[in-house]
C-alpha cells in the first residue's frame, strides 16, 4: 500500500460528509472520546485545527531494507523498515535489576546469499501479552524502528510491527512517513492515523483556494490542500533531501499565515485609527530644562544616549503626528533612563507618563530608580502593581484618573478597565516582547490625547515585523555601553565538581552569584521541586553561606524579600527560575550560572547573561550542560562564548534557526503561530507583508468580491488570536 491511493483508502471507509471548519475532532477516526479531550486539552478542537499539527520530522519507510542495510542502518542508530519472520520469543528476568522484558528472535533475508539472519527485538512495557498473541510464532512481518548493534547483531526495542498478510497501513508503512511531537501524552503513532484520516477527507480536496489566484501565480505556490498533505504526507516531495523549510509546500503555509496576520494587524489598526482622531499630545522643553535633568544624573550620557534621546524629544514635539519609536539597546545600553528624561519633561509640560514593566521585580526597580535620580518629583509618581491591596489599588488610580500623579510605573496593573488615565501624554514600554498587541493599543486610547509611544527592547526584531506589530515605526540604537564595563568571560560546563571548585573560589573573594534553572517539565510543580531540591542540594555544599530562592510562584512580596537579601549581600547565592530574566540590576553579582543552558534560546541565554557585568569588577558566566551535546547545540552555545554583543548574537541567531524565534509567542506579543515559527527564511515574511499591503490598499475592508475568500480565511487563521473588529 502506497500513498498513491491514499484517497481511496480514507474514501472507502468515511461514512458521510461533513463541514471541515466545524466538524468536531471527536468524530474523526482514530479519535474517541478519550483522545478528544486530550486534544481539546491542547486546543485542537475541529479538523481545521488538526491540520496544522505539523510533523517535526519524518522517517523513510519506502524501500524494504535488507539484511545487510538493517546492519548498515544498525551501525549508525538509523530507522530502518523491513521484512522478516518472527521466529520465537523469549521472557527474560533480571534478578539484579528486577526488570522483566521479553526478547524476540527474527529471521531476516540477507541479500547477498539468501539466507537468512537473525535480528532481536526487546519490550519493556506491560503489553507483552497482547504482541504475542497478535504476532504469533511463525508470523511474517513488516516491522520499522530504529536499530541499535548488540554483539554484532541488529537490535530493535518496541519496533513497529504489522503482519504481511494484512493490508499494510499507508500511514506506517510503504512512505516517507511523517514524526509528530507528542501531543498531550498522544504518541506520534496515534497522531499519525488521526492525521492521515482527517487530511485525505473529501471533502477537503474541495474547499476554496486560500490565497488569491494571482498570489499563487505569482509565487509559484502549490495548491492549499496539496500543500498540506505534502508537509504531513509527501508524496512528490522528498524531505529527507531537504529541509522542510525549503519546501514550496511548507513555504506556501508559512506564506499564508504570515499574510493573514499581517492582513489583521493592520485592519485592526486601520479600524482604530478612523475613530481616533484626538488631537496629538505633543510637548517641547527648553535645553536650560533637559541640561537641567541631565545635569542630576550621576553619570554623563554616552554618545548614542544622547542622540537617541534627541531623536526621541524631537519627535515628542511634533503637533501633527505623535511618536512611534522603538529604542534598541543590548542589556545594560541603559536604555531606563533615556526613557526617564521625556517622561519627566512630558510631566512637567502637564502630561501623564506611564512606564510598562512586564514583572513587578522591574517596575519596582524603575520606581525606586526614578525618584532616587529624581527625589524632587517623588510626590509626583507612583507604582501600581498587582502586589497592592485593592484599596491601595483603588486610591492610586484615583489619583491617575484625577491627574494628581503624572508619573506613573507599572505592571500588568495598568492595563485594567479600571485604569482611566486623565491625560496621557507618553507611553513607554519596557522589554516590549513580553507585551501583546492589544495591550500597547490599550494604553495608546487612554486619555483625551494622542500619546506618544516608546517601546525598548534588547533584542532586535527583523524590521518588516517590526513595522507590522507597530506600524510606521522609527529607530533609535544605543549601540555602545557605558565606559569602563568589562566583556563577561562565557565557558560551557559539564563537570559539576568543576562548577563547585569554580565556585567556591569567586565565593571566597565574596562575589555573589545567580544560578538560573529553566522551567522544563510540563508541570510548574515539579520544576519547583527540581530548584528546591538544588537549593537543599547547593546548600550542602556551602553550609556557611546564605542561599535563596525565586520563583514565579511566590507572592511579589516574598519575592522583593529575598531580592532585598540578595542586594545587600546577606544570600551569597540566590537560586531561580527564569523570573529574574529582565532587568534586575546588583552590581555585586558578578557570577552567572545557568544550568541546562541548551535548553534556552540564544537570546534569552545572553539576557540571562546580562544580570551581571554591571560593576566595575570582571564578571563570569558559566553555561552548564549535559556532557554529550550534539554539534548544532555545542556551535549555538559557542557563539555566546565567543561574542557578547546582544545585536550579533541575535544575527547569528537569525541565521541558525530563522525568524521563527522572534515569531514565538513572547516575542511577538501575538503568538501562537501553527506554522511559521519554523520558518528558516526571512524573505517570506517580507513578501507576505508587502503582498498584504497591496491588497489592503486597493480594498481597505475587503469588500470587493474577488476578496470575499480573504475575509474567511482571516477569521479562520486569525480570528481567535487577534481581535480584529472594529470596536473591540
Ligand atoms: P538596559 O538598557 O538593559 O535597560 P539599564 O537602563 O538598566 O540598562 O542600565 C544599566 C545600568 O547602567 C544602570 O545601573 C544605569 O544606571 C547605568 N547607566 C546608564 N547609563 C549610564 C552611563 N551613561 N554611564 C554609566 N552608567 C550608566
Ligand atoms: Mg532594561
Amino acid at each position: 500500500m502506497s500513498l498513491e491511493s491514499a484517497e481511496e483508502w480514507v474514501k472507502d471507509r468515511s461514512r458521510e460528509k461533513v463541514d471541515p471548519w466545524n466538524f468536531p475532532i471527536q468524530y474523526l477516526k482514530g479519535v474517541g472520546a478519550k483522545i478528544a479531550e486530550l486534544l481539546e486539552s491542547q486546543s485542537f478542537h475541529s479538523l481545521w485545527d488538526i491540520l496544522f499539527f505539523l510533523p517535526r520530522d519524518y522517517q523513510d519507510r519506502r524501500k524494504l531494507a535488507s539484511y545487510e542495510e538493517l546492519l548498515e542502518a544498525a551501525r549508525n542508530g538509523d530507522a530502518m523498515m523491513s521484512k522478516g519472520k518472527l521466529e520465537k520469543y523469549f521472557m527474560r528476568y533480571s534478578p539484579r535489576s528486577r526488570r522483566r522484558w521479553m526478547e524476540a528472535k527474527v529471521s531476516v533475508k540477507q541479500e547477498q546469499n539468501g539466507f537468512p539472519a537473525e535480528v532481536q527485538f526487546l519490550w519493556f512495557q506491560k503489553q507483552l501479552e497482547y504482541i504475542k498473541k497478535n504476532f504469533p510464532e511463525g508470523s511474517e512481518i513488516v516491522f520499522s524502528g530504529k536499530a541499535s548493534l548488540y554483539r554484532g547483531r541488529p537490535q530493535l526495542s518496541h519496533p513497529q510491527m504489522q503482519k504481511t498478510s494484512t493490508e499494510l497501513s499507508p500511514w506506517e508503512f510503504g512512505s516517507v512517513i511523517p514524526i509528530y511531537r507528542e501531543l498531550g501524552g498522544l504518541s506520534t503513532r496515534v497522531l499519525r492515523k488521526i492525521l492521515f484520516h482527517a487530511i485525505y477527507r473529501e471533502e477537503l480536496s474541495s474547499i476554496p483556494s486560500s490565497l488569491p489566484e494571482s498570489l499563487e501565480k505569482k509565487y509559484s505556490f502549490p495548491n492549499f490542500m496539496e500543500s498540506l498533505r505534502e508537509v504531513h504526507f509527501p508524496k512528490r516531495w522528498n524531505p529527507l533531501d531537504s529541509e522542510r523549510v525549503d519546501s514550496p509546500h511548507f513555504r506556501r503555509l508559512a506564506f499564508e499565515e504570515l499574510f493573514y496576520m499581517s492582513l489583521a494587524l493592520k485592519m485592526k489598526k486601520d479600524g482604530q485609527s478612523e475613530e481616533s482622531l484626538k488631537k496629538v499630545a505633543s510637548f517641547s522643553a527648553q535645553n536650560s530644562e533637559i541640561k537641567k535633568l541631565l545635569d542630576a544624573l550621576p553619570f554623563e550620557l554616552t554618545e548614542d544616549q544622547q542622540s537617541s534621546l534627541k531623536e526621541i524629544l524631537k519627535e515628542c514635539s511634533s503637533t501633527k503626528k505623535s511618536m512611534q519609536r522603538m529604542l534598541q539597546g543590548d542589556v545594560g545600553a541603559g536604555k531606563t533612563v533615556v526613557a526617564f528624561i521625556p517622561m519627566i519633561l512630558s510631566a512637567q509640560a502637564g502630561f501623564q507618563a506611564a512606564l510598562l514593566a512586564p514583572t513587578e521585580i522591574l517596575a519596582n526597580q524603575h520606581f525606586q530608580n526614578l525618584i532616587h535620580l529624581f527625589p524632587e518629583l517623588s510626590h509626583r509618581a507612583v507604582l501600581l502593581k498587582g502586589a497592592l491591596t485593592p484599596k491601595q489599588k483603588e486610591k492610586i488610580r484615583a489619583q491617575i484618573a484625577s491627574g494628581e500623579v503624572d508619573l506613573i510605573v507599572g505592571t500588568h496593573a495598568l492595563l485594567t478597565e479600571s485604569t482611566h488615565f486623565k491625560n496621557l501624554g507618553l507611553v513607554v514600554i519596557d522589554e516590549q516582547h513580553r507585551f501583546g498587541v492589544e495591550q500597547r493599543l490599550f494604553l495608546k486610547n487612554q486619555g483625551e490625547w494622542d500619546p506618544h509611544m516608546l517601546v525598548m527592547t534588547a533584542t532586535p526584531i527583523p524590521r518588516s515585523l517590526a513595522l507590522t506589530l507597530y506600524g510606521d515605526l522609527e529607530l533609535s540604537v544605543i549601540k555602545t555601553k557605558p565606559k569602563g564595563r568589562k566583556p563577561i568571560e562565557t565557558h560551557m560546563v559539564t563537570s559539576p565538581a568543576k562548577l563547585k571548585s569554580t565556585l567556591r573560589k569567586l565565593l571566597e573573594e565574596g562575589r555573589q552569584v545567580y544560578m538560573v534553572y529553566p522551567l522544563v517539565e510540563e508541570s510548574e510543580e515539579l520544576d519547583l521541586k527540581d530548584v528546591k531540591t538544588a537549593q537543599k542540594d547547593w546548600q550542602k555544599v556551602f553550609p556557611e553561606l546564605g542561599i535563596g530562592l525565586i520563583h514565579g510562584k511566590q507572592k511579589s512580596s516574598e519575592k522583593e524579600k529575598i531580592l532585598r537579601k540578595f542586594i545587600e549581600g546577606e544570600l551569597s547565592i540566590l537560586i531561580a527560575t527564569t523570573v529574574i530574566e529582565v532587568g534586575v540590576d546588583v552590581p555585586n553579582a558578578t557570577v552567572m550560572v545557568i544550568h541546562h543552558a541548551e535548553r534556552f534560546g540564544l537570546s534569552q541565554l545572553h539576557q540571562l547573561r546580562g544580570r551581571v557585568g554591571r560593576g566595575s569588577q570582571q564578571s563570569y558566566c558559566y553555561l552548564m550542560t549535559r556532557p554529550r551535546l550534539n554539534e548544532e547545540a555545542q556551535q549555538r552555545l559557542k557563539i555566546l562564548c565567543d561574542s557578547n554583543d546582544g545585536f550579533k548574537i541575535a544575527e547569528r541567531d537569525l541565521e541558525l534557526r530563522g525568524p521563527g524565534e522572534f515569531l514565538g509567542q513572547r516575542q511577538s506579543g501575538i503568538g501562537g503561530f501553527r506554522v511559521a515559527h519554523a520558518l528558516g527564511d526571512i524573505g517570506i515574511l517580507e513578501s507576505a507583508i508587502s503582498e498584504s499591503r497591496q491588497i489592503l490598499e486597493e480594498d481597505p475592508k475587503l469588500q470587493k468580491a474577488e476578496n470575499k475568500a480573504l475575509n474567511f480565511y482571516l477569521e479562520k487563521w486569525w480570528g481567535d488570536r487577534i481581535k480584529f473588529a472594529q470596536g473591540s
